[in-house]
């Protein structure tokens, strides 16, 4: 399957890829399987079970609200966040769901939607179950999906094959190693070869404008985190930060030999505001999940604000960066509830610190090596958020990234490329590591801060 860097940087809601995007997906297209197969309009009833992590953390991610929103036959790039307190309110009080809009069911929310926290698939851990009866409780249709992270949703009977080789590209890499050989070969860099890859299947002008309007977004989405004051939904209090931060900074104005690492602080906010905006349930870029969707735009915001990066040079970054991403999604996992926040903030740190490689000037050896020292700090990196909500530690957790992403892009400028350990290497240390790592520190909330933190 042709995965797409567009694929990877979708425009969505949040505040998670695999709980709230992948989920709302999967019941979206559940239902319009139902329109396809001319029996939407016999449907009297949908049950929905969660399994597994989906489950344990669900509330705490929205993953509810999002498989009421698909059914109703909303996606996440278009829905409007502003819109969605308003609809389930409205589901709730009026027991009723229209179906894609236009068929009008019984809708229980607590009967029709259940969290199956003792239920785990065999295949994934994040697992959801839909079921569609007619008036006289016969089933229409039954069918499994996973929540793979990232947003990526597969079907029970598509599981395992999603990662099939893609031929039809000219440089179909899929590991650091292939990576390295096919730029020697072809003189090209990383960006260069997914350019190339790209443009198989979208047209150059096309491709180019999407990744800048995800940078648009990108923007947005920060700039509305540093101005958008108060404190988070979902129970634990938590305070938005980047707006107090972004006034401290706007009047320092830029930073000076007095404190020469400001320019931290401009990473910290971006990366604050981002995650902030996620946990709201905001519009933004996955990235390549949305637990850690403020590092690569934090670290973008840096290159853009001190090296003066143009356009060229941004849609260079977003290729570089989807290129990583793509290794550690083929390789390992992009999912918290698979192997813990190392493939989520460790995943988005390594793409980042590649990317920035790249457009400072790195070889293609830097850039992989940069893609390397970002994950290798991360590893072992639990997922245990508080409330099974996504902000503590995650916002904080993608200041800490952003920082140490640019740290790892500027350690391997500052060498030849020649490194010990390959990205290949270290990507299958984060899949076995997060194989070996206990079920309670991945997205179950079972574990770590999340049960060493009162929620209130
Ligand atoms: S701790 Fe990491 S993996 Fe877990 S929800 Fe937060 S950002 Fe995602």
């Amino acid at each position: 399957m042709f995965v797409s860097v567009l694929d990877l940087f979708t425009i969505g809601i949040g505040p998670s890829s695999s709980h709230a995007v992948g989920p709302m997906r999967a019941a979206r297209a559940f239902v319009k399987d139902l329109e396809q197969l001319g029996r939407l309009e016999d449907v009297a009833r949908v049950h929905v079970t969660l399994y597994g992590s989906l489950a344990l953390t669900g509330r705490g991610h929205g993953t509810d609200r999002a498989v009421a929103l698909g059914l109703a036959g909303h996606s996440p790039e278009e829905v409007d966040p502003d819109h969605v307190p308003a609809f389930v309110e409205g589901v709730r009080q009026q027991k009723r769901l229209s179906l894609l809009g236009r068929h009008e069911i019984e809708f229980a929310w607590d009967r029709d939607i259940v969290f199956a926290r003792d239920q785990t698939l065999p295949q994934h851990p994040n697992a959801l179950k839909l079921e569609a009866r007619d008036a006289q409780g016969h089933e229409i249709v039954s069918e499994v999906y996973f929540s793979v992270g990232g947003g990526f949703v597969v079907r029970e009977e598509d599981f395992g094959k999603e990662t099939e080789a893609s031929e039809e590209v000219p440089y179909p890499f899929r590991t650091g190693a292939q990576m390295l050989e096919m730029a020697a070969k072809s003189g090209l860099s990383v960006s260069g070869m997914m350019w190339a890859n790209e443009c198989v299947r979208h047209d150059a002008s096309y491709l180019r404008a999407e990744l800048l309007k995800r940078w648009e977004v990108m923007r947005q989405c920060a700039d509305r985190g540093c101005r958008t004051e108060g404190i988070l939904p979902g129970g634990l209090k938590v305070k938005r930060r980047a707006p107090e931060l972004y006034r401290k900074l706007r009047a320092a104005g830029e930073p000076g030999k007095a404190d020469p690492l400001a320019a931290l602080d401009w990473v910290d906010v971006i990366a604050l505001a981002v995650s902030e905006e996620n946990a709201a349930g905001g519009r933004l870029v996955t990235a390549p999940t949305n637990g850690a969707a403020g590092i690569v735009p934090a670290v973008l915001h840096f290159f853009v604000r001190y090296h003066d990066g143009d356009d060229e040079s941004i849609v260079r970054f977003f290729l570089v960066a989807g290129a990583i991403a793509l290794l550690f999604k083929e390789n390992a996992s992009l999912s918290g509830a698979e192997v813990g926040c190392q493939g989520e903030v460790g995943v988005a740190c390594s793409m980042a610190a590649a990317a920035l490689t790249e457009v400072l000037g790195g070889s293609v050896a830097q850039v992989e090596q940069a893609a390397e020292i970002g994950m290798e700090h991360n590893l072992g990196l639990t997922c245990d958020p508080v409330g099974g909500l996504v902000q503590v530690p995650c916002i904080e957790r993608n200041a800490m990234g952003a920082v140490k992403a640019i740290n790892a892009s500027r350690l391997a400028l500052r060498g030849t490329g020649e490194h010990r350990i390959s990205l290949d290497r270290v990507i299958d240390t984060m899949r076995r590591t997060g194989a070996d790592m206990s079920t309670k520190y991945k997205e179950t909330s079972r574990g770590g801060l999340a049960v060493n933190v009162a929620e209130c």
